[in-house]
């Protein structure tokens, strides 16, 4: 269908509200949002921001909360180190994020999007708010932007991008010290970064990466980058929550219209839209949400705010934009818990057990026991069957854990290590040698036996783990 076959009430369908009909990029001027929604957004926003900044500065037992160190292979979730043999664990808890999401879009559309987001965080709480502050408001804005360089607007922009930039340099070094740790990031700092200079050209790129996102890409993440987004049409049905218009209550017999004081809108037949564009000023994305749910919507809840304040103005109900199911808005159905959300309910209760289950059983020590390559079994005297095995022991934690001996649980018999004096194992490091276990050949039961070996650290058990232990053929 070309575009001139298009219904006039769906030709926003055929364009981006970020973009001219020549292609290029129409820059969106928001408007200041304010009201109780947007009051609540900032709450949230500097919690999750302290929480942001804070994170990769914050230790547990010696451990980074947050570490995604993906180069060396070594993750920190909530304090808790992830090696590349707990990997499982890392799948289940990508995993459980994943559903989670999902059950989220499904429930609720893209509340994640307009409260959560780090994107939608940094730009509308912290660049957008600067911007308002030394640029003004909309109007302000736009006639900034057409007006000729003169000293007042190479002062206001030479002031903005320097902050931007100052900003983008601080999430930045933030971000690499959730890739290489804070201390590492700090020791550079103070050893001086030209004596770092790779990780100093990260830093630099990753703060050109900011700046670019949050002094030009902007919205364009949200509308052309992001996954999420263009996940939501799939997710979405009529009776998931998003900031919907009430096209029944807005628009009534006769449509929206402007507002005349003293009219009787309900005899009238007029819907109590009164056309006063403030939901589509104040729209970051540069959409006019009375077309319906659409893909730029990120769900920020400004344009609720802006209308709630324009009924109060003209004396009617606030909600006429509202978090509200398609369904909802049609028959007035409540919020139900659908069989598909409770389908996803139990997936995700089950997987957090499972994960749970496996956090509690992971141990801080793994130990790795192998034959050595190309040994059978050794005849001792006194009909003693000797095997040798090499150990590999990984300390997950950031102590060392000293005093390391091993016991043979079952069958009966003993461990002599190679190495003489008290075994360590360095805090997040390995520690490697040589052992025999010596089973008398009577407690064996054929040529392939299971032995079951305890690892110790002095009188704690840390560790469980087992073997082959080979023996004559023609026993018994
Ligand atoms: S703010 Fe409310 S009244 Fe004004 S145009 Fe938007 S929906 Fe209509
Ligand atoms: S339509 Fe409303 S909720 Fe959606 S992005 Fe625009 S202002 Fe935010």
């Amino acid at each position: 269908m070309s575009n001139l076959d298009t219904p006039e009430n769906e030709r926003f369908r055929d364009s981006l509200g970020t973009m001219t009909e020549e292609g290029k990029r129409a820059w969106v001027y928001p408007k200041k949002p304010s009201g109780k929604l947007y009051q609540y957004r900032k709450y949230v926003s500097y919690i999750l921001l302290a929480f942001l900044f804070a994170a990769p500065f914050v230790k547990i037992n010696g451990n980074q909360f947050l570490l995604f160190n993906v180069l060396e292979r070594r993750f920190n979730i909530f304090g808790f180190p992830f090696w590349p043999q707990d990997f499982y664990l890392f799948v289940i808890m990508m995993i459980i994020g994943v559903l989670f999401i999902i059950f989220f879009t499904a429930a609720f559309g893209r509340i994640f999007c307009g409260w959560i987001c780090p994107q939608t965080i940094f730009m509308e709480m912290v660049f957008r708010r600067i911007e308002y502050w030394i640029d003004g408001d909309r109007g302000a804005q736009m006639r900034l932007d057409k007006q000729e360089w003169n000293a007042e607007k190479v002062k206001k922009r030479a002031l903005k991008w320097s902050i931007f930039f100052i900003i983008s340099f601080l999430i930045a070094n933030v971000f690499l010290a959730y890739f290489i740790g804070s201390d590492r990031l700090i020791q550079y700092v103070f050893e001086g970064p030209l004596d770092h200079i790779s990780t100093l050209i990260s830093l630099f790129i990753f703060t050109g990466v900011f700046y670019f996102i949050f002094a030009w890409f902007r919205e364009q993440v949200c509308i052309i980058a992001c996954p999420y987004g263009r996940l939501q049409s799939v997710l979405l049905d009529n009776k998931s929550i998003v900031v919907a218009y009430d096209h029944k209550r807005g628009e009534k017999e006769v449509g929206r219209a402007k507002f005349k004081k003293n009219e009787d809108r309900e005899a009238s037949g007029k819907g109590d839209c009164i056309d006063c564009f403030q939901c589509v000023h104040v729209c970051p994305t540069g959409i006019d949400i009375r077309n319906g749910t659409q893909l730029e919507c990120v769900n920020c809840t400004a344009c609720i705010d802006a209308c709630d304040s324009i009924m109060e103005a003209v004396n009617l109900p606030k909600g006429l934009i509202r978090y509200a199911s398609e369904e909802n808005i049609e028959k007035k159905i409540p919020f139900k818990f659908t069989p598909r959300l409770k389908g996803y309910t139990a997936v995700l209760v089950i997987l957090i057990g499972v994960l749970t289950g496996l956090l509690f059983l992971r141990s801080d020590v793994e130990a790795n026991i192998l034959r050595l390559p190309g040994q059978l079994y050794e005849h001792k005297e006194n009909n003693i069957i000797s095997n040798v095995f090499t150990y590999k022991l990984l300390n997950k934690t950031t102590r060392n854990i000293e005093n390391i001996h091993f016991k043979l649980k079952a069958p009966k018999g003993t461990i002599h290590t190679v190495k003489q004096g008290e075994i360590i194992v360095p805090a997040q490091d390995l520690a490697e040698g040589t052992l025999f276990i010596e089973i008398n050949n009577s407690a064996l039961s054929g040529d392939k036996n299971r032995a079951v070996i305890e690892v110790y650290s002095g009188d704690d058990l840390i560790e469980t783990t087992s073997v082959t232990f080979l023996g004559p053929r023609s026993y018994k």
